[in-house]
């Protein structure tokens, strides 16, 4: 098939996320042949950015910089990309569905009059058409959806389509655009963030997290111990963010983070199903709780009965030894 895609890159401090990469990936998926043009916004020179697209299979970037678009807003965000779409005319369209993918591109498909694939997990060819898997209800059945006609817009679950190899002997052109904006009635004075530290939740694969079981803030330090041997990010139920153990930027559920690692350890956690909603997918689910009929035993792969200030302490010794 052969379509011109456009992919939609997301930088944070200058970085390409990964899921930007995976985008590229299910751009080339759509479109075997197509030319994939990539693009990323921001105020920060973004040519090693472009670049890095290129390695991992775009096949030209535009790079839009300006001042304003320091810090994501839609108003800002929607310009540049509607000025680049104006101009590249693309038969597809593919982002992150992430918090910025989630905001902006409903907000693109309306202004271009198309629908819009939202978080999709996987995409095949099967015989004429490209059908899009997407979960649904809480992620306890999928959908299957096929464009016919018109744009094909989609977001991407991050940590889902696997990213090409990354190749630094690809070449392409990264050319910078210049858009003025206009009437911005949004304007970012200033961002304070809360955590900083440690791997991004939703494109982390292996999570570690922690429920009300957990007692207290100082109770997470186990898990933070056995998140940092294993490079993982820190995660939370709702119970635990709601007992004040923990910041609410690390809930996971049906109104948190939706995540799909290659590894979850739930710890303390009792498996309610808004939280399933967030993490059931994960590839591998290892529970530790002290309760037997705890119900993330049912979506869990490997369950470990005990009390976790035991467990977790031992589970991090034994694999610093692994690792030594
Ligand atoms: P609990 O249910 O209290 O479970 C604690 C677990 O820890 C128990 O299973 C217990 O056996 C175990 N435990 C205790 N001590 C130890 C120990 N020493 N060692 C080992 N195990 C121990 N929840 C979410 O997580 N995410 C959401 O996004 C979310 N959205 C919601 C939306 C709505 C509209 C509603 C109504 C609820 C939502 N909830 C969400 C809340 C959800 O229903 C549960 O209340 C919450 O998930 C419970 O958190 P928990 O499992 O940490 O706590």
């Amino acid at each position: 098939m052969s379509r011109k895609m456009l992919v939609i890159g997301e930088a944070r401090d200058g970085v390409l996320r990964n899921v930007t990469f995976e985008a590229i990936a299910a751009a080339k998926k759509v479109s075997t042949d197509g030319e994939i043009v990539g693009v990323i916004c921001g105020a920060d020179d973004l040519e090693a950015a472009g670049k890095e697209m290129i390695y991992y299979g775009a096949d030209r970037v535009i790079t839009v910089k300006n001042d304003q678009l320091k810090t994501y807003t839609s108003d800002g965000y929607g310009q540049a990309l509607l000025a680049v779409i104006d101009e590249e005319s693309p038969e597809g369209i593919i982002m992150g569905h992430t918090a910025i993918g989630k905001d902006i591109t409903p907000k693109l498909a309306s202004k271009m009059e198309s629908g819009l694939i939202s978080d999709a997990i996987q995409i095949e060819e099967t015989g004429e058409n490209l059908v899009f898997t997407r979960p649904i209800y809480s992620g306890k059945a999928f959908e299957k959806k096929i464009i016919t006609d018109g744009l094909l817009f989609a977001t991407i679950r991050p940590n889902n389509i696997k990213a090409l190899e990354r190749d630094d002997s690809r070449s392409g052109e990264v050319t910078a655009k210049s858009v003025e904006m206009k009437d911005l009635r949004t304007v970012i004075q200033d961002v304070i963030r809360k955590s900083t530290d440690g791997v991004d939740l939703s494109e982390a694969s292996i999570i570690v997290a922690g429920g009300r079981g957990v007692k207290s803030a100082e109770g997470f330090e186990p898990l933070e111990e056995l998140a940092d041997v294993l490079g993982a990010a820190l995660g939370a139920s709702r119970g635990a963010c709601d007992a004040g153990y923990c910041d609410y930027s690390l809930q996971i559920g049906q109104t948190g983070k939706v995540v799909t690692p290659d590894l979850y350890i739930a710890v303390g956690i009792s498996g309610a199903i808004q939280h399933l909603a967030g993490m059931s997918n994960s590839k591998i689910i290892v529970a530790i709780n002290k309760d037997p009929e705890a119900n993330i035993f049912n979506v869990a792969d490997y369950g470990i009965v005990g009390d976790l200030f035991d467990v977790v302490p031992k589970l991090t010794e034994q694999i610093k030894q692994i690792k030594v």
